[in-house]
């Protein structure tokens, strides 16, 4: 049992904390510098996910210590929606995810839905803007004023933050958690795992939570990247590099449709990205199927057979415009090249010379066209990581660990990805709240 513990509270106590939001309250010593702390919460991982739980854990009076192992907080978050933070989505409910146990994310979701992370950042002088009718932004179009609100919020209500401590272990002492890194070794009451998953590593999510998570009892499930672009080795592909289009994909995995995403498909210089490419990779890399194919339909928004009618009377009435001429009417001309190039259709070749079951075929297969994905670009490019802690290990209401009490987790290191949209931080503001409500619970019975 550690010896006697140093009130991290004790110097302001009767100052009141800073309720009012005007100067932070004075901090209590940092882990690391001799005294013995014992904390109220400990959270690893000051991304998202933790620092929404550690403002609701603050929020009531708990003492609280956010450990990080970057010196610069907020480092995805800043990255995030092309540098402007795609913060939640307008509908969001537990369909939008892959996890092991859609009940637990139901819970959550409910228990802080959207609405109330735009009630949030508003109190923090964040106003949200909807873009294309389901996602929500920052009015400012920028990432920093999110990270300052939370970081606003966390200040206001006392919460100490430390940057640059990577925690390396995690042990229990009777009823309390020793964490300790290099350096530094803190104790506290309940300890919550905020640490992310894989994806770009560069920004401090590099796993270790996973081992911090094995340690203490729990099951990973098989991690993929998901929400990652996706790669080709097929030169015609990559010669479209810059050309979108609206799509719809599907996954055939052994003749059978078993994923679909809807959105832009953009050509890159190694394969394939945008949001549609995005939504499809996590199933894409989680199919085992022995034959997986990813198809492309082109006209997601017409009926085949409007479309193929459209064409009988273009063929009557210009028998002799060019195939290159005529599909060019639909797509940019390079992307037409190559989709009859693969079909065998030669471009210059007259509307009327090419017989008609060829031409129903190919005309038929921009509804479904195959591209060959060979790869995924992984982790590195990753916006997110599907598997991590096995949902069915924690409680489906407060997400505190089954194997081992006291131990709360949150955010990405869960089992649980979204699509993309806002629903991955929706994901972290909701299982961070539900996180220190539930510790709330706990340690003050509220
Ligand atoms: C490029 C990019 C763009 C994205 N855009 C969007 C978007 O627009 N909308 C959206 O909804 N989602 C987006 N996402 C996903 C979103 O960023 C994540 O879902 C979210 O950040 C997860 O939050 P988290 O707090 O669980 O984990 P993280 O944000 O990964 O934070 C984990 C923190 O834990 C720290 N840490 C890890 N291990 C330790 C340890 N051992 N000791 C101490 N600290 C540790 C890390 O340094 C990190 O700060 C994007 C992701 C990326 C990469």
């Amino acid at each position: 049992m550690p010896g006697s513990f140093y009130d991290p509270f004790s110097l302001f106590e009767g100052e009141g904390r800073d309720e009012g939001g005007k100067e932070p309250s004075p901090q209590p010593s940092p882990p690391g510098s001799g005294a013995k702390v014992l904390w109220d919460v400990v959270i690893v991982g000051a991304g998202p996910a933790g620092l929404m739980t550690s403002i609701h854990c603050a929020e009531g009076n708990l003492r609280t210590l956010v450990l990080d192992g970057k010196e610069a907080i907020g480092a995805k978050l800043l990255l995030s929606g092309g540098g402007r933070c795609n913060v939640t989505h307008l509908k969001v409910n537990e369909k939008n995810y892959h996890s092991g146990a859609s009940r637990t994310v139901r819970n959550v979701l409910r228990a802080f839905p959207s609405e109330k992370t735009l009630a949030f950042f508003r109190e923090y002088g964040v106003e949200m803007v909807l873009e294309e009718g389901t996602q929500y932004f920052p009015r400012e179009q920028s990432s920093k004023v999110v990270l300052q609100a939370l970081l606003q919020a966390s200040r206001r209500f006392g919460v100490v933050i430390e940057k640059g401590k990577k925690v390396q272990k995690i042990s229990r002492e009777a009823d309390l958690f020793c964490i300790s890194g290099k350096g530094f070794e803190c104790f506290s009451k309940t300890l919550v795992l905020a640490t992310g998953g894989l994806s770009y590593p560069g920004t401090g999510s590099d796993g270790s939570g996973y081992v911090l998570a094995k340690s203490l009892g729990h099951t990973i499930v098989l991690t993929t990247p998901a929400l990652t672009p996706l790669l080709t080795e097929d030169d015609d592909w990559k010669s479209l590099a810059g050309i979108t289009r609206p799509v719809r994909l599907s996954l055939l995995a052994d003749g059978k449709e078993t994923a679909r995403s809807e959105g832009a498909l953009l050509f890159t210089h190694v394969g394939f990205s945008g949001p549609a490419v995005l939504d499809i990779s996590g199933p894409w890399l989680r199919c085992d199927a022995r034959q997986k194919e990813l198809c492309v339909d082109f006209f997601p928004e017409r009926r085949k057979a409007d479309f193929l009618a459209e064409w009988i009377r273009s063929i009557i009435e210009h028998p002799n415009r060019s195939w290159r001429r005529a599909v060019s009417k639909y797509f940019p001309e390079r992307l037409a090249e190559v989709l009859l190039k693969k079909s065998g259709i030669a471009p210059a070749v007259r509307l009327d010379q090419v017989p008609q079951k060829d031409r129903e075929t190919f005309l038929q297969s921009l509804f479904r066209f195959p591209i060959k994905v060979t790869g995924s670009q992984g982790y590195e490019k990753a916006e997110v990581t599907a598997g991590g802690v096995d949902l069915r290990e924690v409680d489906a209401k407060t997400l505190e660990s089954k194997r081992c009490p006291g131990l709360f987790l949150a955010g990405e290191v869960l089992d649980v990805d979204g699509r993309i949209g806002g629903f991955n931080f929706q994901w972290a503001w909701a299982s961070g709240a539900v996180v220190g409500r539930s510790i709330l619970q706990r340690l003050r019975g509220c």
